[in-house]
């Protein structure tokens, strides 16, 4: 059987400063772990129309039974209701996270109610404690938080320390958590919900184990599974320079998104390419807890202090998306203006991409005369000209600095119903999109993926392949709903998605076994298509309804690697969506005509 220790489920309310621990066997049985137990406990716990930043709206962090125990299963899964898009919010994070967990014997934990003063949760097996973050809230840095809390907490080298920034303090909505640093559960305002409980940050330790019930068994698949890891292409794709490497491909398909869409093509590119940054400012490469990859990628960057104060390093993650919403879309060009930016972003405690989408909707917005200086505050953002612009932009950002902003800090589709230029906002389903302006699949994923990212169908791999080998709409929705199936089996157990190809589903069941649990891959498919379902009605409870998306016109002007795109097209796409993923009754039509 599997380990007991994952049905463990901690609770804990701020509110009332109580912790319980309740073992849930029950969900755990039927949904593995992760999304699929995180999504059972959000139900229970969140109650319908509930304000996302009240303290009734529960924040759940779910491993799963892979974790600890194979390469990869590296992830942990963060759930709660979306301040940004009013539904479901879903983000994963790895870093050290999921194994910390793990190993201090929980499955799952349950963060409810709202502390009255500034506070951090610290999680040592069972010694759970709610301690006093005063002296850490309104610190500059989520840098600095994370440094002080390695001072303080018990754990070191197996310790997790989930913090967020000044922008989840001040309740922007795409507030994220920072993770170890250089990990971030980036997406939907994670950190504004933080920030509504007071609570600074979540720091886990744990000294346990996980049995294992045939080990024997168990040592066989993990090496098939380790050395397919190393031995295989994923290693080289991961490692050697990262999801960066995509800027350029992309860039030559000419569905980067540039300048807020109005060019799919970037003529520096070069100059913010994974190559280039690989080439001038990598200086280390580190991996999640039990990954032999280490796809995360650390620039190193020398700023000038003020005169005669000499220098300061400043190590920079890169990924390709803050590449493509920090670079690209704001056109700068230069390295080094990039990683500043990132910097700056990821210290503050933003999304990087929901961030750079704002900005890079303001800059067309003061251009066409919609905001002008007074909304600004005297900055004109003028297309990676001048990147303190950007810099002062997102922690004016952060800190809501006046009306203009604090509506920025509500996402870019608010800024843009209350001063314009929704034509060009660059939100699907309330979420800013990522930097995939592939083609259909992409947008039709984006506007019905459970969490509007390019992640949860991987429409944009689905039209590099139709660019090969011409493809039907019919064909391009059945695989966009395969393949979310497909990913919510993953994130349930929860394995990187990086290592999709390795852990197929015959490859899973096998994987699973050995530690007690006998499923066939027909039974995860059917499991995986049950958990997008549970969380379609979560969404249509709270209100989303993919009849009534907006579609900003930007993405049906500017062309896509297989041609220009129309509403009608899309429409249709999505209603087939609907179908073939046995939503009809979950999104129904009815009176919406
Ligand atoms: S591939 Fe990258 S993101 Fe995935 S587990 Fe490994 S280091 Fe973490």
């Amino acid at each position: 059987m599997t380990d007991p220790s994952l049905y463990n489920v901690l609770y804990i309310d701020l509110t009332e400063g109580r912790y319980e621990v309740q073992e849930r066997k029950d969900l755990f049985e039927k949904y593995l772990g992760g999304t699929g137990v995180a999504i059972k406990l959000l139900e229970e716990e969140c109650p319908k129309g509930v304000d996302p930043l009240s303290p009734e709206n529960p924040i759940i962090f779910a491993v799963g039974p892979l974790t600890g125990l194979y390469p990869l299963a590296s992830k942990t899964v963060a759930m709660f209701k979306s301040p940004l898009t009013g539904n479901l919010g879903e983000s994963h994070a790895g870093g050290r996270s999921a194994a910390a967990i793990r190993f201090a014997g929980y499955g799952a934990i349950v963060i409810k109610g709202a502390s009255k003063t500034p506070v951090y949760i610290s999680i040592y097996n069972d010694q759970v404690r709610i301690k006093d973050a005063t002296a850490l809230w309104g610190m500059r840095s989520s840098y600095a938080v994370g440094r002080v809390l390695r001072e303080v907490e018990p754990g070191a080298g197996k310790r997790t320390i989930m913090r967020i920034g000044i922008a989840g303090e001040n309740l922007v909505r795409y507030a994220n958590v920072i993770v170890e640093s250089y990990r971030h559960f980036g997406r939907l305002g994670l950190g504004a919900v933080f920030g509504s409980k007071r609570l600074k940050a979540v720091v886990v330790a744990g000294t346990r184990s996980v049995k294992v019930d045939d080990a024997k068994a168990y040592a066989k698949v993990y090496e098939e599974i380790y050395k397919e890891v190393v031995g295989t292409e994923v290693m080289s794709k991961y490692h050697v320079l990262g999801t960066a490497e995509n800027v350029l491909p992309l860039n030559a398909i000419g569905a980067l998104p540039t300048r807020n869409l109005m060019q799919t093509r970037f003529e520096l590119a070069e100059s913010i390419s994974g190559e280039l940054l690989a080439e001038k400012y990598l200086v280390r490469k580190i991996a999640c807890t039990h990954c032999p990859i280490g796809c995360i990628h650390l620039a190193s960057l020398r700023i000038a202090f003020a005169p005669g104060h000499e220098y300061e390093t400043l190590i920079v993650p890169y990924d390709y998306e803050p590449i493509y919403a920090l670079g690209s879309m704001l056109g700068i060009g230069s390295a080094d203006g990039l990683l500043r930016l990132i910097e700056k972003v990821d210290g503050l405690g933003l999304d990087a991409i929901s961030t750079g989408v704002a900005m890079a909707w303001a800059t067309e917005a003061y251009q066409r005369g919609l905001i002008t200086d007074k909304e600004t505050m005297g900055l004109r953002p003028n297309w990676g000209e001048d990147v303190d612009v950007y810099i002062k932009m997102a922690e004016r950002i952060a800190r809501r600095a006046n009306e203009f902003y604090s509506a920025l800090a509500d996402g870019v589709e608010v800024a843009a119903s209350k001063y314009g230029g929704l034509d060009f906002a660059l939100a699907c389903g309330g979420n800013e999109v990522p930097g995939y302006h592939t083609g259909p699949a992409a947008l039709v994923g984006f506007l019905t993926g459970m969490r509007h990212s390019h992640l949860d169908s991987a429409g944009y791999s689905i039209d590099q392949r139709a660019l090969r080998a011409l493809m039907t709409d019919e064909e391009m929705v059945r695989q966009l709903v395969e393949e979310e199936r497909f990913r919510n089996v993953l994130t349930s157990l929860v394995v990187c998605l990086f290592a999709r190809g390795i852990y197929k589903l015959e490859r899973v069941a096998k994987a699973l076994e050995p530690l007690g649990t006998k499923v066939s891959p027909e039974e995860l498919l059917r499991l995986g298509a049950e958990i997008v379902r549970t969380k379609a009605a979560f969404k249509a409870r709270e209100g989303y309804d993919p009849y009534r998306l907006r579609i900003a016109k930007r993405f049906l002007e500017t062309p896509t690697p297989l041609g220009r795109l129309t509403e009608e097209r899309i429409r249709n796409m999505i209603k087939m969506y609907v179908e073939k993923a046995g939503l009809s009754d979950v999104y129904a039509p009815s009176s919406r005509g």
